[in-house]
């Protein structure tokens, strides 16, 4: 049996756009550092995806360098900096959170969403003490959630304290219209693979003002960023999907209406299902949902042999469920926290599909209560 596929921000099915840019490469050996013309087409290609990527998200004066994951890209945005100050918000993913060692922690409000008072304070503090840079990096959208940061808040408090705005866009990129350069984003993260790209290819998209340490070096690709034969036909894949893109034109009132069929329905069949979030700006795509009394472990086995593929927040790669710490750092107890799962949704879904899950939903909290 063929699963419900509901984990989108795990990641993408492959887009056939990408597919079908990465199979027109055939075999070809590409490498875009050498001079002959198969390298000049590699180059050729490479160039066509880096214009098409800087485009869908509304950066094209920018630069932008390619790495194997949106992990990678984190990793040389905050080691790659000169600041001496980094302040990170509560709830990032792993690849910052583990990233930065002294960070200062935003907090963010019961929603899920920045406090931007308590930010202005630490960087009122940090700006009166020390001479050095500050950088802070606050995630565009939250992969549990799907919560939306204030990114134009936050973009203005830090510029009116000298400091420099990283934003990992690894989920929010091909979701909702992201307008990079209207924003004044410093720095920005996307990785391909949750997009309907391929996995492999990823990008650091920076201003061209700033320079970084490259934490991989050797042949000097990338500009010098980051060193190692590109990935070709990924690149192709991710420029291909990012030609659907657009910086303004928002394209998921599909995977929207879906996903508030679902949070409807539930809450139709059981009054106390609480969807955490859900009054702060969403993706369009994904639910974090907390069936009352059931523990997420339960519910992913249940779901998985009705032949749903969900997730608990962020996928554990040790297969143990910890308690999440975006949960946490938004004031969930633990225990509620433990009946949390995530679903996220994509263009594939139908709504057949989402009125089977909320049956599946409601028969099993039915039996356990
Ligand atoms: N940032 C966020 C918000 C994510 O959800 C993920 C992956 O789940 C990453 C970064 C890491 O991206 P990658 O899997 O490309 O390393």
């Amino acid at each position: 049996m063929i699963p419900v596929y509901f984990d989108h921000n795990a990641t993408t099915p492959l887009m056939p756009a990408s597919i079908e840019a990465m199979n027109a490469l055939g075999a070809l050996p590409l490498n875009p550092s050498s001079i002959h013309a198969c390298g000049r087409q590699a180059r050729q290609q490479v160039e066509k995806a880096r214009h098409a990527i800087l485009r869908a998200m509304g950066a094209e004066g920018m630069r932008l360098i390619f790495t194997a994951t949106g992990t990678e890209a984190n990793h040389l945005a905050l080691r790659g900096t000169h600041a001496t100050r980094i302040f990170i918000s509560a709830i990032e993913h792993p690849s910052v959170l583990k990233n930065v060692s002294q960070a200062g922690y935003i907090p963010v409000t019961a929603e899920g969403v920045v406090d931007l008072k308590a930010l202005e304070c630490q960087l009122q503090a940090v700006s009166v003490k020390s001479p050095g840079l500050i950088l802070v990096s606050v995630m565009y959208a939250n992969n549990e959630t799907g919560v939306i940061q204030p990114m134009e808040n936050i973009v203005e408090l830090a510029r009116a304290y000298g400091a420099m705005v990283h934003t990992d866009a690894v989920q929010a990129y091909g979701k909702i219209p992201l307008d990079v350069s209207r924003l004044g984003i410093d720095m920005i993260t996307i990785s391909a693979h949750k997009c309907g790209g391929p996995p492999g290819v990823a990008a650091l998209v920076i201003k061209k003002s700033i320079t970084l340490h490259p934490q991989i070096t050797g042949g000097g690709q990338e500009q010098g960023y980051r060193a190692g034969t590109e990935n070709v036909r990924a690149i192709v894949g991710f420029g291909a999907v990012s030609e659907t893109i657009s910086p303004v034109v928002d394209t998921d009132a599909k995977v929207r209406t879906l996903r508030d069929r679902l949070e409807m329905g539930i809450q139709a069949r059981i009054a106390e299902t609480v969807v955490i979030g859900k009054a702060a700006p969403r993706l369009p795509n994904t639910s974090c949902i907390r069936m009352p009394g059931v523990s997420n472990e339960t519910q992913l086995i249940e779901f998985d042999l009705k032949g749903f593929a969900v997730s608990a927040g962020s996928a554990c790669s040790s297969g143990r469920i910890s308690v999440s710490h975006v949960l946490k750092a938004m004031h969930v107890r633990e225990d509620d926290a433990r009946c949390a799962i995530r679903v996220s949704l994509g263009s594939g879904n139908t709504m057949e599909e989402v009125e089977r899950f909320v049956q599946v939903w409601a028969a099993l909290y039915e039996r356990m209560r």
